[in-house]
């Protein structure tokens, strides 16, 4: 954790630091090695939270976007009394909850079913190398979308077709150069990707998925065409994506 309570005060690690938990009350102490980076542990070995992640880099930078406040917030269920600490909240009551290993569905499930309002935040640069962002699509708004379908073929190349010229006779395909245009009038961003050994758990999420590789960009994962099961990468720049988490209004 980067906070514990000292005498009342939220307050960061400190050489020789003393503190309380803020969810379960219990007695923690002050990490700051040479190694890890600096934190509190709980001074018995149970952890309250079961969610509770190790924190690393990763999560402090991504913390330290939000005021101190909103930072590590106790959220409390009052009908089921379970308690967890949310990496952040923000005074609108919006949860981003940023996860750098992998999760198990049933825990992936509980954590949405108890914040409700939440987006996740994954740690993408694991699987950077499986992943590989393909052409630009319309955005699934557009009526081009619509009527576009796609032909996969080797990479990085992709067929394209118009619902709208399937006929009898069979179906025009257009090669990417002859659709671009078109394309780039509609785009919102919106990538097909191909991603070997996915983490398919995050395709069962229900809130909204935002995948980091350390880019000035984030990358949502959006499920492109139901029908076909299709999905996109929608590509986000990092600083309209804090700034509308500061004013949570993502997911709006
Ligand atoms: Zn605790």
């Amino acid at each position: 954790m980067k906070y514990s309570l000292v005498n009342g005060i939220k307050s960061e690690a400190f050489i020789q630091g003393r503190g309380f938990c803020p969810s379960c009350e219990k007695e923690t102490e002050a990490k700051c090695g040479a190694k890890k980076i600096h934190h509190w542990a709980h001074k018995s070995l149970n952890h309250c939270d079961n969610w509770w992640e190790n924190e690393t880099e990763w999560h402090r930078n991504w913390k330290s976007l939000f005021p101190k406040e909103w930072q590590e917030v106790v959220h409390f269920d009052e009908i089921t009394g379970e308690k967890h600490i949310a990496d952040v909240k923000t005074d609108a009551g919006l949860v981003i909850e940023l996860q750098n290993s992998p999760i198990s569905s049933a825990e992936l499930k509980s954590r949405e079913s108890f914040y409700k309002n939440l987006i996740w935040v994954v740690n993408g640069k694991n699987f950077l190398k499986n992943l590989s962002l393909r052409n630009k699509v319309p955005s699934p708004a557009s009526s081009l979308a619509n009527d576009i379908g796609f032909i996969k073929g080797k990479n990085p190349h992709t067929a394209y077709f118009f619902r709208s010229e399937v006929s009898s006779v069979g179906v025009e395909i257009h090669d990417i150069s002859e659709i671009e245009d078109k394309i780039e009038l509609n785009y919102e961003g919106h990538h097909l990707f191909d991603w070997k050994r996915p983490r398919t758990g995050w395709f069962e999420a229900t809130c909204r998925v935002f995948l980091d590789f350390g880019f000035q960009e984030v990358y949502e994962l959006v499920t492109y065409d139901p029908k076909l099961n299709l999905r996109a990468l929608r590509k986000i720049s990092l600083d309209f994506f804090v700034k509308q988490a500061q004013e949570s209004v993502v997911g709006l």
